[in-house]
């Protein structure tokens, strides 16, 4: 008789626990997963997929204004938010459905409800106690709001993509990729965007020229950016809420939306009993093999709180899958990992960023290219792309590609497989470019940004 009911138990069925489920299952492990909401999880529910059905929405607007300059004469435009809603809401359940396909085609056993652990190799849901050779947690993360008065007024992201209608007036407290997505989708459909940071600039982390690229773009389309500021309180008025900042300014709105960060799902799992060791961001501890401090337990994706991004989730349940079921030892290398910002205009990056570069690297050539895109010459659209390649001046080697600029994201895909192989700046030079695209200014960089006099401050 086997030892334990299952071989791997996963808690979470978002996008990693269902991934490396599956993988577990197709090699014939007996496997088990335990969930407390819908299955799919942040990213197909209530994050990257949601989230890119209104950018889509929001990016007609841009199409329409552009379409006079080529011609083009339209008839009335009406937006219906409430429509495109329900539309995001029916492509959302069949997406879950496939999930939960998904998992029975691939024999996993699924368990609907809040999973804790009660002893090392003991998972209880819902009262129903199983045990497990190895475990998996996948809970990923949740939005944390700010402890101020007023908070229970403000919005996170998960409701931001329900709303029943349009806001006129948003705010956006936070500065991160969440925050810009979301401003470019009330912005461009046409609401009154206020972003307040503590920061000097938007994105902290990313790339400076970024950084200020976003911000003046977004600038340019009608989202004040507010820095060095935080809110203080908000309050109910007869006229929506008024947030007031630090410096006593009142901002009135339909709608505040807190994006100032996320916290790993890990209380109520019973993990410091069984000697599964936390950071002090709460975030579970893991080893390069996504082992916690107790060997058979993994840990993947946002509660280890390390790269918040659905492929990382996937990669890393996939690895352990394959690690232990398929004889097939796998980690996931976290370096040169492409990431997008869906904003107005959006972000690409993959790499490193030019400080950080500075940092490791010490010699490196910088390559930076501002331009008008061609289609802006006919739609008269003023908006510039920002290109740049950050270069290691001993081997060559180009170590961060950033972008600013329509088809970002698309274009740093590629991108991402020549950092992987390690590609340098001449191979770059030597690939033949696509005309006309933007994407070709990539592999035509001639000329090296003369070094700074002193850092850029934050
Ligand atoms: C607004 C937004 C936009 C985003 N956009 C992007 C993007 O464009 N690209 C990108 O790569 N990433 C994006 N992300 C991040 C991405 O969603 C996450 O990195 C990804 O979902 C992490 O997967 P995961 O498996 O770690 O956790 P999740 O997908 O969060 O899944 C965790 C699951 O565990 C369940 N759970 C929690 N606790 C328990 C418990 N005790 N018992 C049972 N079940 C439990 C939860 O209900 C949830 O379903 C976005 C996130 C947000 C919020």
């Amino acid at each position: 008789m086997a030892r334990f009911d299952f071989d791997l138990f996963t808690i979470g069925a978002g996008s990693g626990g269902v991934a490396g489920s599956r993988r577990a299952g197709s090699y014939g492990a007996k496997v088990g997963i335990a969930e407390s909401g819908r299955i799919g999880g942040t990213c197909v529910l209530r994050g990257c997929v949601p989230k890119k059905l209104l950018v889509y929405g929001a990016e007609f607007v841009d199409a329409f204004e552009d379409s006079a300059g080529f011609g083009w004469s339209l008839g009335e435009r009406r937006f219906d938010w409430a429509r495109l809603i329900a539309a995001k809401d029916k492509e959302l359940d069949r997406l879950h459905g496939i999930y939960v396909n998904l998992l029975k085609s691939a024999n996993v056993a699924t368990f609907e409800g809040h999973a804790k652990l009660v002893d090392p190799h003991t998972v209880e849901v819902n009262g129903k106690r199983v045990t497990a050779a190895h475990i998996m947690i996948a809970t990923g993360a949740y939005p944390e709001m700010l402890d101020i008065p007023g908070i229970e007024h403000a919005i996170s992201s998960n409701e931001a993509l329900d709303l029943k209608a349009l806001p006129k007036r948003v705010l956006i407290v936070g500065g991160g990729y969440i925050a810009m997505e979301f401003a470019g989708i009330f912005g461009t459909l046409g609401a009154k965007v206020t972003v307040a940071i503590r920061a000097a600039q938007v994105l902290r982390h990313f790339d400076q020229d970024v950084r200020s690229a976003l911000t003046e773009e977004m600038t340019a389309r009608g989202i004040e950016v507010r820095a060095h500021t935080h809110v203080t309180r908000i309050e109910k008025t007869a006229d929506g809420l008024v947030a007031t900042l630090k410096d006593g300014t009142k901002i009135a709105a339909d709608a505040i939306l807190y994006a100032t960060g996320r916290r790993p799902n890990t209380r109520g799992l019973g993990l410091a009993e069984v000697g599964v060791r936390l950071n002090e961001a709460e975030a579970i501890v893991v080893d390069e093999a996504q082992r916690t401090a107790v060997p058979h337990i993994y840990a993947i994706g946002d509660v280890t709180d390390r790269l918040n991004l659905t492929p990382v989730a996937i990669a890393e349940g996939r690895a352990i899958a394959e690690t232990l079921f398929n004889k097939n030892p796998m980690m996931v290398d976290h370096h040169n990992v492409p990431t997008a910002v869906f904003s107005q205009p959006p972000v690409g990056t993959v790499g490193l960023a030019e400080h950080m570069a500075r940092e490791k690297f010490g010699a490196i050539d910088v390559y930076r290219s501002r331009f008008r895109p061609m289609k802006g010459t006919l739609s008269g659209r003023q908006e510039r792309t920002l290109m740049k390649l950050v270069v290691d001046r001993k081997t060559d080697r180009v170590l961060g590609c950033h972008m600013v600029g329509r088809d970002a994201p698309e274009i740093t895909q590629g991108l991402g497989i020549a950092l992987q192989c390690g590609a340098t700046k001449r191979q770059f030079d030597r690939t033949i470019g696509i005309h006309p695209t933007a994407a070709e200014e990539f592999v035509t960089m001639r000329d090296k940004v003369p070094e700074p006099k002193a850092e850029a401050a934050n």
